[in-house]
C-alpha cells in the first residue's frame, strides 16, 4: 500500500519561529528546510509536503479571509493527499478550528491544527512532539481509509475534537481543554484512539462553504452592566448576531430594563445565542428563573458550545441564504459535534 500524504501548511505562530541565538530575535523558519531540521520526521511512514502562508501571521491576525485561504488550500489538493495538518499560533487557534470544522462539510480525511508555546529551534521547546504526533494522527489508516474524518487540534498529548477546544494557559504546555467532549485519542507510550468519541462523516460530497458575516458581538454578563451599554450595543447599525455569556447554567438578570433591551433587539432580528460563562457545563434555559424569560423572548441555546464555536458557528450561519426562522433550529442543531443537543 502506498504511504499516506501528508499536507503540512504553516500559518504562522511560534511553532514555525527559531531564534538567533545571537541576538534572540525570533524569525520564521524555513519550511523547504523541514526535514533537515528535524530529521526525525523521515522516521514517518508517511510522504510530507510542505506550504506556507506567503506571509505567516501571529495568530492575533487571524481573520475570515485567511480561514478561506486555508479551506481553498484543503480544497485545492483534497484529493491529492490523505491528511492536512495545519500549524497556527495557539492564540486563536481554537476559532481557526471552529471555523474550518463549519466551513468544511463532507469532510473524511483529517484536518490536525497544532502549534507550540516555545519555538521549534528551542532547547526545550514543544513544538517537536507536538508537529511529530499531529503528522502521525494526520497519517493514522485502516485498510487505506483515513481514521481520524474531522477538523481537530492536537497539543501537548491529547487530541481534541476543534470546535470542542478553548486556550486556557499562556504558559503552560498543557495550553488547551476541550471541557464539554472527551479527548479524541491520547498520545502516550501507545497512541490510543477513543474511537466512541470520533465524528462519523454523514455521506454528503465534500464541499467548502466560505461565506462568513462578521457583524456580530460576544457580551460577557457581569454583575453592574448597564441599560446604557447594553442599549447601545444592539444598536450597533448593521448588528445581526449576539453571543452572550451568561451566569452558570444560562442564567441573566430579571430586571425589565434588561429583558426588554433583549426582546428589542430580537424583534429587530438580532440572533441572540445563549453560552455559559464557565468553563464546564450547559446552558438550560427554564431550569432557574432567571433564565425562563431568555427562553420565552426567543433567546437560542448554545448548549454546551463553547464562546469560540459559538462566535464562528454565528459568522458562518449568518453568511448563507436562509430564511430568519431556520437560524435557531440549526443553531441549536449539532453541525459537527460542536455541541450536545
Ligand atoms: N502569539 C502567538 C500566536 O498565536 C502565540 C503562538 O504562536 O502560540 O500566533
Amino acid at each position: 500500500m502506498p504511504k499516506p500524504r501528508i499536507l503540512l501548511l504553516y500559518t504562522g505562530g511560534t511553532i514555525g519561529m527559531v531564534k538567533n541565538f545571537e541576538t534572540g530575535a525570533l524569525r520564521v523558519f524555513n519550511f523547504k528546510k523541514l526535514l533537515q531540521r528535524i530529521p526525525e520526521l523521515r522516521q514517518l511512514d508517511c510522504d510530507i509536503d510542505t506550504l506556507s502562508f506567503e506571509s505567516p501571521i501571529d495568530s492575533s491576525d487571524m481573520e475570515p479571509t485567511k480561514w478561506v485561504k486555508m479551506a481553498g488550500i484543503i480544497q485545492d489538493n483534497y484529493n491529492d493527499f490523505d491528511g492536512f495538518v495545519i500549524l497556527h499560533g495557539s492564540d486563536t487557534m481554537s476559532y481557526s478550528a471552529s471555523a474550518l470544522s463549519f466551513m468544511l462539510q463532507g469532510l473524511t480525511k483529517p484536518v490536525v491544527f497544532t502549534g507550540s508555546q516555545l519555538p521549534i529551534g528551542d532547547l526545550r521547546t514543544d513544538a517537536k512532539e507536538n508537529l511529530i504526533t499531529a503528522i502521525q494522527i494526520a497519517s493514522l489508516n485502516e485498510g487505506g481509509q483515513p481514521v481520524i474524518k474531522e477538523v481537530c487540534l492536537y497539543f501537548e498529548y491529547k487530541l481534541y475534537r476543534g470546535n470542542r477546544t478553548t486556550k486556557i494557559s499562556a504558559e503552560h504546555f498543557n495550553a488547551f481543554t476541550s471541557p464539554n467532549y472527551n479527548a479524541l485519542a491520547e498520545s502516550g507510550v501507545h497512541l490510543r484512539v477513543n474511537n466512541e468519541q470520533l465524528l462519523q462523516p454523514t455521506g454528503v460530497d465534500f464541499s467548502v462553504t466560505t461565506a462568513f458575516n462578521s457583524n456580530v458581538v460576544i457580551v460577557k454578563m457581569f454583575p453592574g452592566i448597564t441599560a446604557a451599554v447594553l442599549s447601545a450595543i444592539t444598536a450597533i447599525e448593521g448588528l445581526k448576531g449576539i453571543v452572550l455569556e451568561t451566569y452558570g447554567s444560562g442564567n441573566a438578570p430579571t430586571e425589565d430594563w434588561f429583558i426588554g433591551i433583549l426582546q428589542k433587539a430580537i424583534e429587530k432580528g438580532i440572533h441572540i445565542v445563549n453560552v455559559t460563562q464557565c468553563s464546564g457545563g450547559r446552558v438550560n434555559m427554564g431550569q432557574y428563573e432567571t433564565s425562563t424569560l431568555l427562553k420565552e423572548i426567543g433567546v437560542i441555546s448554545g448548549a454546551d458550545i463553547t464562546t469560540e464555536a459559538a462566535i464562528t458557528k454565528m459568522m458562518y450561519l449568518l453568511g448563507q441564504e436562509m430564511l430568519p426562522e431556520r437560524f435557531k433550529p440549526l443553531f441549536e442543531t449539532s453541525l459537527c459535534g460542536e455541541l450536545t443537543q
